[in-house]
């Protein structure tokens, strides 16, 4: 199967994968602030990570995929002033914070639900965790690393850089930062603009506030990461994924603090997914550029009168390779939902292909391709192009062109099984998520049932001895009566 490479962010190259302990792996993803619905560029990289996620469980790594619900401490503008974003909304909508918190969190769960997305193995929350982030920052505290003013925390960020460095992962260098800062409203309180916010002692309108030893305030928006990331993987882990824009400041001030906490990196292999942009520029909830999932899913938009299936916006998704801006538009979501129905159609077709004794292709060369480009930093596009060479075998089967065996039929369906239904998640068969092990399983007993009879009429006692005998291997037992085989296990 080859060996897994990725692009880690963090060297800038990609590097062949080595779990630090295998076979398992620890993923952490940083989640939504629930503060509003989650757009299509939302969901393109949570969807981008699943693909991941399930990629390296089909692997057969035991993996533990924490991604966690930010419910506190996140500011407008992603700054350390301004109004907590989920206060902010229950303020608008005249509710509690927590009533926020519950309604966007299920909408969230419900729209990657409809994704297909598997849930991740915890899904911590921030305002779970006050305590442990509590110690984290009276842990850098004691090294040095964090001061007190008037109730509020920050992060020094200057000796940091002095003794261990900071801004590595995004690749800025420390001088050019401060010249790009201006001194906003109440920075005056840091001794350097870049340093940020560990606890902030809450102002009066703040309602989401918790008592600490420096004041009733709230946890600094980076440092939840770092806390649920180390107490649930360990302070050294293998993957750190998100999307591109959380680079900096947002990874750059997690690494900084696990660093002082537990005197290293944190993250082995950081993975950034691109921006999926609309009209040419950054979906963005802030700009008002968004496009709901649900608008898509019920032709409720600018762009469409017809609703799209999920699974045709996934796989719009996995034409793209996750390092790849990706822009929207009608014309590129067509043509993946006229793709994918031709690969939809020839995998229903196959059962009619008149199955030949000789094989005219290689499916087990074409499973290898597959593995190759997923290998090779997850290139789901490249692999999509492969299931279509596929497809392409399929349809000059059907036109009696090209003669495939039944073994090469069962091949393409496996890849087609493996790597779009299972790997990348685009589950297009009727029973849609819930499209269980087992049905795939009768699936294909049944074709291979067919594929027999049909063997059987043509007189090839052998293939369909083969057949039976290799489903009996497998414990499947074929039983012939006169209405028709019916099976066992
Ligand atoms: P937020 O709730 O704003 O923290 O965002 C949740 C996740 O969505 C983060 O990993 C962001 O990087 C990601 N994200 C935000 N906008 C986009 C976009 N336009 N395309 C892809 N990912 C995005
Ligand atoms: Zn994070």
């Amino acid at each position: 199967m080859g060996d897994l490479k990725i692009y880690n962010s963090f060297t800038r190259a990609k590097e062949k994968f080595t779990p630090i302990k295998p076979p398992h792996v620890g993923l952490y993803v940083c989640g939504p602030t629930v503060y509003s619905d989650v757009h299509l560029g939302n969901c393109r990289t949570f969807i981008s990570f699943d693909m991941v996620y399930r990629y390296l469980s089909h692997l057969d790594y035991k993996v533990r995929y924490v991604r966690n619900i930010t419910d506190a401490g996140h500011l407008e503008n992603d700054a350390d002033e301004g109004e907590d974003k989920i206060s902010k909304k229950a303020r608008l909508e005249k509710l509690e914070p927590m009533e926020i918190v519950q309604k966007y969190s299920l909408s969230f769960h419900k729209i990657l639900e409809k994704f297909n997305n598997i849930p991740p193995s915890i899904e911590p929350t921030a305002t779970g965790h006050i305590v442990e982030q509590i110690d984290m920052i009276q842990d850098i505290i004691s090294k040095g690393y964090g001061y007190e003013v008037n109730g509020s925390v920050y992060f020094d960020v200057e000796k940091f850089d002095k003794n261990i460095g900071y801004g590595k992962l995004s690749g800025r260098q420390l001088d050019d930062m401060i010249s790009g800062t201006r001194s906003l409203d109440g920075q005056s309180e840091k001794r350097n603009p870049l340093d940020f916010a560990l606890w902030k002692k809450a102002g009066p309108q703040h309602i989401m506030q918790w008592n600490s030893p420096w004041s009733k305030g709230f946890p600094g928006w980076h440092l939840e990461c770092s806390v649920m990331s180390s107490k649930y993987l360990g302070d050294s882990f293998d993957i750190h994924g998100g999307g591109m824009d959380l680079k900096f400041p947002h990874h750059e001030c997690e690494i900084a603090q696990c660093h002082v906490a537990h005197d290293k990196d944190p993250v082995k292999y950081w993975m950034h997914g691109n921006m999926l942009t609309l009209n040419g520029a950054k979906m963005s909830k802030s700009t008002g550029n968004t496009l709901l999932p649900d608008e898509l899913f019920e032709g409720n938009n600018e762009f469409f009168d017809k609703g799209f299936e999920p699974f045709v916006v996934r796989f719009f998704i996995m034409q793209a390779h996750y390092r790849s801006t990706l822009d929207f538009s009608s014309d590129a979501l067509e043509a993946s939902d006229k793709g994918l129905q031709r690969l939809i159609t020839a995998y229903h077709n196959m059962s009619s292909v008149k199955v030949a004794e000789a094989s005219e292709v290689d499916v087990k060369a074409l499973e290898a391709k597959c593995y190759e480009a997923m290998n090779d930093d997850l290139n789901t596009p490249l692999t999509i192009s492969y299931l279509f060479e596929g497809v392409k075998w399929i349809n000059s089967a059907l036109a009696d062109k090209l003669k495939l065996t039944a073994v090469d039929l069962v091949g393409i369906k496996k890849i087609i099984d493996t790597f779009l239904i299972e790997i990348m998640g685009v589950n297009f068969l009727e029973n849609g998520a819930e499209a269980s092990d087992n049905s795939k399983e009768s699936e294909l007993v049944e074709l291979l049932i067919k594929l027999r009879k049909e063997a059987k009429e043509s007189k090839n006692w052998g293939l369909a001895d083969s057949i039976r005998n290799e489903l009996s291997e497998m414990q499947i037992l074929l039983k012939d009566g006169k209405d028709g085989t019916t099976w066992s296990k």
